[in-house]
């Protein structure tokens, strides 16, 4: 049978990945990833993350990234950048180039876009012209610095962590004469600011501390305003040390202009336009998916060094003659190594699938977004609660357009209909990216860090040392940042928890599995029918666990008891990772014979990466069923009987369906193990350079 025969490269990854026919975000993966195992690579081998200090080293990443182009990738062309319209899949991809390397590289870079989000996404006009043109690496004859960020949300303890509601950093009115602009006194302490060492602007979180001023907001600072600007103290990171985080105090004056978003003054009062917590929110809409891509990089980066170690283990031994199985496999002679590197890489796709279409949902959805505020605009439609009701009301259609969708013969005219409507669009995409977003941050970069460990210990000592080839002690580590900063687990569950029972993701949910199903009728051989069985069996726990009450009468999925809502949200991450992982495999086998480099040799890469899909579809299953058992039975009365469960019956026949299309998942894995012991590798790693 045809396997893999080597690494996937760039062109199946193109494809899977969805950027074949955009050679802008080509040009930027290899220009980004020349810096990563040049630069970033170097500097970690130099040893320059045994230093908490921004040395002038480090800042050697900066420049290298302003000339290949990493810094203005996220402006438009209008202010100096080369990729128009929306920037989700160009920041992953970027992300996942320098994390491949090193996760602090790839933070380094991720939080300039951080500092710009709230700009970008809520300032005015004015406030885009005053900031972007300078965030541009000077362009020959030009004589400027250029401007670096930070964005302050969190606070020195016992303030501002994962609860970001009451902020202790506080703005008030310094002068307001008469006719004239208001100044703002702005007084922000921060913890574990990125880029703060170097940065010369400061997006901040701030709190009203004035009677004048009406709301929170985020609001500019710059290094040059009057007062005092103190970068603080490097925080003594254990992780990502080519990244410069430290805990500022910052106290100046500045216009109100600087509020982003703008304000308008009602009988006297400063009412920003955009309260901290609304931009923020859409902030981190965009910029948890890179974060989770990062941990997933990590992932595939460590198959490589772990081949190469594994078969190199014993050669130049008298025992290991060359030609023997010794000598040629080493490690991989044991199924258990090659099982286990398997199960990592099934899980760095998984998650690199689940990141990458987040991404591209969330491309769309910025263009949707865009015409649902235009659309309610002209209608004269304007606040939170209006606009709520206004989207309430096509709930409807967009239900009925996807049950149209989800039929084989739906009606063209509904779907069409639909299809041209910005709110049921918007709508869609609202409710898919509400449970993409966080649950791409929770699972590729928590169980991404516990795989991380796996890849680790398959290297032996070796692995938790510097001299490790890939870093990946150092990679495990950094993982766990990953699974913390922009919001640790706890934030991604709860916006599942309040997103995974809406009525439109429940409607995308039983398309997705009566999807999988005809996948399944069509390749019973591969994990999509223990998939599919599985969504079903996470809706009707849902569905029964909403209903159901605890012996005490107390409701079981309910937002405050995180002990059944985080763990079915934690399920539906397992299982949106998977669905993605298989749509990317089948992506390649429709798109693949186009691409000579990739039609060559393509039926072995394509049932490579099925096998892989089937792992993981299989952990997946059993990760639901576990969930799923612990919650509908765990809340019985341990004297009682398990059949007294009023659905016993619907929930066994549920669960039979899931074990009966493990069938063959063990087979699928062997099958990956035997590629992975015949794997062409290049012969030494591609970096440091
Ligand atoms: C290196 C680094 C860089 C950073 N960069 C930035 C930056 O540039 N800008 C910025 O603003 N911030 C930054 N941060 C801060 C980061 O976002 C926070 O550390 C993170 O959000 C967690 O907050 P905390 O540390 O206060 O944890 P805590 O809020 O103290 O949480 C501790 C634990 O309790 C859990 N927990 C907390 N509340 C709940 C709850 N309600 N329900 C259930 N569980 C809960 C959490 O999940 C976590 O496991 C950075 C942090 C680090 C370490």
């Amino acid at each position: 049978m045809e396997t893999l025969r080597t690494l996937p490269g760039d062109d199946v990854r193109q494809i899977m990945w969805r950027f074949a026919d955009r050679f802008d975000l080509q040009m930027l993966v290899q220009s980004t990833r020349a810096v990563a195992r040049s630069v970033a690579a170097r500097l970690v081998a130099d040893g320059q993350r045994t230093t908490h200090e921004w040395t002038a080293e480090k800042a050697s990443l900066l420049t290298a990234m302003d000339g290949a182009g990493v810094t203005s990738m996220f402006l438009e062309p209008k202010y100096g950048g080369y990729i128009e319209g929306p920037k989700n899949l160009a920041m992953s991809l970027t992300a996942f180039e320098l994390a491949w390397v090193d996760g602090g590289a790839a933070t380094c870079a991720l939080a300039s876009d951080l500092a710009l989000a709230p700009i970008n996404e809520k300032g005015t006009e004015e406030q885009k012209d005053f900031v972007f043109p300078n965030i541009c690496p000077p362009q020959p004859g030009e004589d400027r610095e250029i401007w670096r960020g930070a964005f302050a949300l969190t606070e020195p303890l016992p303030y501002v962590g994962v609860d970001t509601g009451v902020l202790v950093g506080k703005v008030r009115v310094a002068e307001w004469e008469e006719g004239k602009e208001p100044m703002l006194q702005v007084d922000k302490r921060g913890r574990f600011i990125t880029n703060m060492e170097f940065a010369n602007f400061v997006t901040a979180a701030v709190a009203s501390d004035d009677p004048r001023i009406k709301s929170s907001c985020i609001i500019l600072l710059l290094k040059d305003d009057e007062g005092s600007w103190d970068p603080g103290a490097p925080t003594k990171k254990l992780v990502h040390q080519l990244s410069a985080t430290n805990d500022p105090v910052l106290n100046v004056k500045v216009p109100a202009s600087r509020i982003i978003g703008g304000y308008t003054v009602k009988d006297g009062v400063i009412v920003p336009n955009v309260s901290h917590s609304d931009a923020i929110a859409s902030v981190f809409t965009r910029t948890r998916i890179p974060v989770g891509v990062m941990t997933s990089a990590k992932l595939l980066s460590a198959v490589e060094p772990v081949i190469r170690y594994q078969r190199q283990r014993f050669r130049g031994g008298e025992a290991a003659q060359p030609g023997s199985p010794r000598y040629e496999l080493g490690l991989q002679m044991n199924e258990d190594p090659c099982h286990r590197l398997v199960d990592v890489w099934a899980t760095g796709e998984a998650g690199a699938s689940l990141g990458f279409e987040t991404s591209r949902i969330c491309d769309r959805f910025d263009a949707l977004e865009k015409g649902k505020e235009a659309l309610l605009h002209s209608q004269g439609i304007s606040g939170v609660r209006a606009e709520a009701k206004a989207l309430k009301a096509v709930q409807d259609k967009a239900l009925a357009y996807l049950a149209e969708v989800g039929k084989p013969d739906g009606d063209a005219a509904i779907i069409a209909d639909a299809e041209a409507d910005v709110l049921v669009q918007f709508l869609v995409h609202h409710a898919m990216t509400g449970v993409l977003i966080p649950s791409c941050k929770l699972w590729n970069t928590g169980f991404g860090a516990t795989m991380m460990r796996e890849a680790v210990s398959l290297m032996g000592g070796y692995g938790i040392t510097e001299d490790c080839p890939g870093f990946l002690g150092m990679k495990w580590m950094d993982a766990q940042l990953e699974a913390t900063y922009e919001g640790p687990e706890s934030v991604q569950r709860r916006q599942l928890t309040t997103t995974i029972d809406q009525p439109v993701f429940l409607a995308l949910c039983r398309n997705w599995t009566a999807e999988l199903k005809a996948i399944a009728a069509d390749r019973p051989a591969t994990g999509a029918g223990a998939l599919a069985a599985s969504m079903d069996l996470w809706m009707w726990a849902l569905d029964y666990l909403t209903k159901s009450k605890d012996p005490q009468g107390k409701p079981l999925f309910h937002a405050k008891r995180q002990g059944v809502s985080f763990a079915m949200a934690d399920a539906v991450a397992w299982l949106m990772a998977a669905r993605c992982q298989l749509l990317d495999v089948l992506e390649l086998e429709a798109k693949g014979p186009e691409n000579p480099v990739v039609a060559d040799g393509l039926e072995g890469t394509v049932q490579f990466f099925m096998d892989l899909f089937t792992v993981h579809a299989a952990r997946t299953a059993g990760e639901v069923g576990r969930i799923v058992a612990e919650l509908v039975l765990g809340y019985l009365q341990p004297e009682g009987d398990a059949a007294s469960l009023p659905e016993w019956e619907t929930y066994c026949n549920l669960r039979c369906a899931v074990e009966a299309r493990l069938a063959g998942c063990r087979l699928a894995k062997d099958r990956a193990a035997h590629a992975v012991t015949q794997v062409m590798i290049p012969e030494a790693l591609d970096y440091p350079q």
